[in-house]
This record gives structure tokens, sequence and C-alpha cells, in this order.
């Protein structure tokens, strides 16, 4: 057999087997968006039925073989295919090498570990909750140690999200950005421009939905959005699923918080014009899936706040915001608009944060995650080490464990390592602002005449269709010229927010 068959071969594996994810995406999306509420059995069994499926076809040994073959004859393969290899024999090797008892108890442990955090946050009782998060880190530690990463298990959960990552890479990166960040947000927040940016923010309400989700439809279609290759839904929670030429966002809507269905859906459509600009033709292979969480997120928030937020943007909406909404816009100036848009306030939430505090919340959690792998702070001792964490970093400390180290679903079915993501993509799109302004000063420019092709003509070449050719790292430094570092973000936080700005 050449090479070039049993990459096909390989290649045509991958694909069925993303093919096979994907279907189970779908059936998650139409869960939160469509499922009848007895529909939930019938929803699991077929979502365990095809796990079977999807975990038999990840694991097939055919696909082993073909792996085996071709790493053998790596310098006969082009970079491109040795990339598809690489994560390949990753995926494979996690397909494999974890025993299937411990598949089957870390399922079940997933679905019980999500029922009580629900009844433990209900009732305030981080107590019920602790055994939880114990038997969730033995197995974190587990799944690491069988998948050859024992001795560093924090390391595995991070790169298990965001390949190419380490604990000390991350380490390094937040405690430059907690030394700047922590003096910026008082100053920030103690600063008269954001008080009336919350006095202004709390004049919008009253919106209709209707009226939202024209403007939002508006909005997003303008971003770049292609509605012929996805759709938005409502949901709870927001959140964007798919891939290549069918993806799904969702939104949700309040009368009373316009901007939040407003910029939670540009958030979404950041992720889906990521997803609709992998290249359509290697999806399911690593030449056309995302490169991890924290570039993924970097897309997000690039849009959402960067983009969304500035002045430019706001030029080219504004007429069509006070069109659609005359009399509950009536009463604000264009001055009041542009300071509800970034209003900051710290809250203990980081769901509710804003794009300035919620860095906080991140720098928060993966200290004590750190610690919690490191085997230096006790899951029983977790409560009171969120409250001095929160106290020290938020500013406010919770009053209770709901609001505190019972807030967020993810380490109920040991989601660990997930949430440095978020800030590092904060990081990166920071970065990649910054360069996109250098390379096309008129930026903001293209953006008030509602404009935004540039931009994403420019994400699209250098970040959307590289697929996984790089990790968050490399990306940083062959798109912008530097190493990911916090500056950018600090820079940016300091021009929109500080003090000097509209003041
Ligand atoms: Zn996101």
């Amino acid at each position: 057999m050449t090479t070039d068959a049993a990459f096909a071969e390989l290649t045509t594996r991958l694909q069925r087997v993303h093919a096979l994810g994907t279907v189970a995406e779908l059936l998650g999306w139409d869960e939160q968006v469509n499922l009848p509420p007895g529909g939930a059995e019938q929803r699991g069994a077929q979502q365990a039925a095809l796990a079977e499926a999807m975990q038999a076809a990840a694991s097939d040994r055919r696909t082993g073989e073909l792996l085996a073959g071709l790493e053998a004859n790596a310098e006969a393969l082009t970079a491109d295919q040795r990339v598809v290899v690489a994560h390949g024999r990753k995926d494979y090797d996690r397909a494999t090498k974890l025993p299937v008892e411990f598949v089957r108890e870390k399922a079940a442990q997933g679905s019980r570990g999500y029922h009580a955090w629900v009844r433990a946050k209900a009732a305030d009782d981080f107590a019920g909750y602790a055994p939880v998060l114990e038997k969730n880190l033995e197995l974190a530690k587990r799944e690491a140690g069988y998948l050859g990463w024992g001795g560093r298990e924090y390391d595995y959960m991070l790169d298990k999200h965001d390949p190419g990552l380490t604990a000390a890479a991350v380490e390094r990166l937040f405690d430059a950005l907690k030394r700047d960040l922590v003096p910026l947000v008082r100053e920030i927040t103690g600063s008269p421009t954001a008080a009336r940016a919350r006095a202004a923010a709390a004049k919008l309400r009253g919106f209709p939905v209707e009226g939202q989700r024209v403007f939002l439809r508006e909005v997003t279609e303008r971003l770049g959005f292609d509605y012929a290759r996805g759709r938005i839904d409502v949901s709870l929670h927001p959140f964007c699923s798919g891939t290549g030429s069918d993806v799904r966002m969702t939104t949700r809507f309040n009368a009373d918080e316009p901007l939040d269905s407003l910029f939670s859906s540009i958030h979404e459509t950041g992720h889906g014009l990521y997803e609709q600009g992998l290249p359509a033709a290697q999806l399911g292979t690593a030449l056309g899936l995302h490169a991890g969480m924290a570039v993924h997120e970097s897309q997000s928030r690039l849009w959402e706040n960067q983009v969304a937020r500035s002045r430019g943007f706001w030029r080219g909406f504004e007429p069509r915001f006070r069109a659609l909404f005359p009399a509950q816009t009536a009463g604000l100036t264009g001055e009041e608009l542009s300071l509800a848009v970034n209003a900051v306030q710290p809250t203990l939430i980081r769901v509710d944060a804003d794009e300035v505090t919620y860095n906080l919340h991140i720098l928060l959690r993966f200290e004590l995650e750190k610690k919690l792998f490191a085997g230096e702070l006790a899951v029983g001792d977790l409560p009171a080490a969120w409250r001095a964490a929160s106290r020290d970093m938020v500013g406010l400390e919770p009053a209770t464990d709901r609001e505190g180290v019972l807030q967020d679903v993810h380490w109920s079915d040991g989601a660990f390592g997930y949430f440095p993501s978020y800030c590092l993509g904060n990081m990166l799109a920071a970065q990649l602002w910054y360069r996109a302004r250098a390379l096309r000063p008129g930026l903001e420019e293209e953006f008030a005449r509602g404009d935004f092709s540039w931009l994403l003509g420019w994400l699209r070449a250098e970040v959307h269709a590289q697929g996984r050719r790089c990790d968050a790292l490399e990306l940083a430094r062959r798109v912008t010229g530097e190493e990911l570092s916090p500056r950018a973000l600090v820079r940016y936080l300091r021009e929109r927010y500080g003090a000097a700005e509209g003041a």
C-alpha cells in the first residue's frame, strides 16, 4: 500500500468518526432547543447508542495499523499529512488506552455529578457536593495516568482543551496579567466614568423581543455569519455548535437586558464564523478542525469586545438601533449608549462579569485548580480558599457558596483545566486586534460604514484556514509576530476603559 493510499484511508476513517460526533452534537443542540420534556429519557438512550458507535469507530484496529504504518514512513509525508497523523494518533490513543470500565465509570459519574451539583447549588450545600468533587479529581488523575501523563496531571487537563499548553506557561502569563489587572480594575471601577456608564446601562429597559431579534439578525449577518450555512435559535444558555456548512447558534432574550442578548449573540457569532471558515474539504481531520478552546475564544471575544464595543461599530449601528427602538432610546444620548455598552461592574458571578473583571474570575479558578491537582489544597478547604481568593482578586467576598465555589457547572463533570482558555482567548483576541489595526489603520472607519469584510477575510486566512496546524502559542507568534502575553490585553483595557477615556 502506498503512503498516499494509506493516508487517504486514514482520512476517510477520521472523517467518519467526526461525522458521528457532529450527529451527537446535533442531538445535543436539539435537546436544548426543541426536545419535548417527555423525550429526555429516549434522547439519553439515543446519545448512549451513538456514543458506543463513536467509540467503536474511533478505536477501530485498522486505524491503529494505518497510523503505525504512516508514522514509520514519516519522512515520506508532507507537513500537512504529518499534522493529520499526529492528531489522529492523539485521538486514537485516547480512544484505546482508557480501560472500558474506566470509561463507563466516568460517564456514570459525569451524569451523577451534574445532578449532585444542581442539588448542592440550590441548597447551598457544599458538604453534599464535596465527595463528587473528590471523585472527579481522582478520575481526572487516573485518566491522565492511563494516557502517560502521570505526575503532570494538570498539564494533561490543560492540554485536553488547548493542545500544547502547560500549567507553567499559563502560570507565567496569568501572574503577569494579575500584576497589572488587579490595580487597573480598581482604577477603572472607581472612576466617575464607570459610575456614569452604570447609570446609562440602567436606562436600557423594555426592549420588545421582536425588535431585538431583528437587530441581532441584521448585525450578525453584517459581521459575516452565513445564514445559508447556519441558524440561530433560542435556548436557556447561549451556545454555538456544529461546524462547516451547518453551524447552530443560540441566544436568549430579556426585554430589560437588550445588550445581553446582543453581545452574547455576537460572541456566539465569533465562534460560528470560525467554524464556518474551517476548510470544508478537510472537515474532520486536523486540517479542518479548530485549534483549541483558547483560539476559539479569541474569535468569539474579538468580535464581541474589540469589534462590537468599539465606537466605530456603534457609529454604524446606532441609527438602526434607534429606529427599531424609538421610545426606549428617546431619553438616551449617543454618549450614554456608548457608555452603557462599556459598563464595568465587579460581580461575584463569572458569567455576569464584564470583559474587564471577567479575567479575574479566571485567575481565581486557575489558582485553585492548580493547588487541587498539586495536592496543596484539600477539597474540603475549597469554600474558604474561594472566599479568600475572591476577596483578593475580584474585591468581593461571597456570602454563600452558591455565589462562590458552587456557581460553575464545569467541575461537576470533571471539566478541569477548561477555565484558563477563556482568559488566554482574551489575550490572543487583543493581540490579533492590534495586529489587524496595524495592518489596516482605517478599520474602525470601515466598521462605521457597516463593513467588516477586511477583518473577516484576514481572520479567515490567518486563523480559520489554518485548522489545527498550530496551537495557540504558535498561532500568536505567527500571526502577530509576538509571543502570547497579557500586554496587548492590558493595553486594550486601559485604552478602552482607562480613566483618561471619555472622563
Ligand atoms: Zn465562548
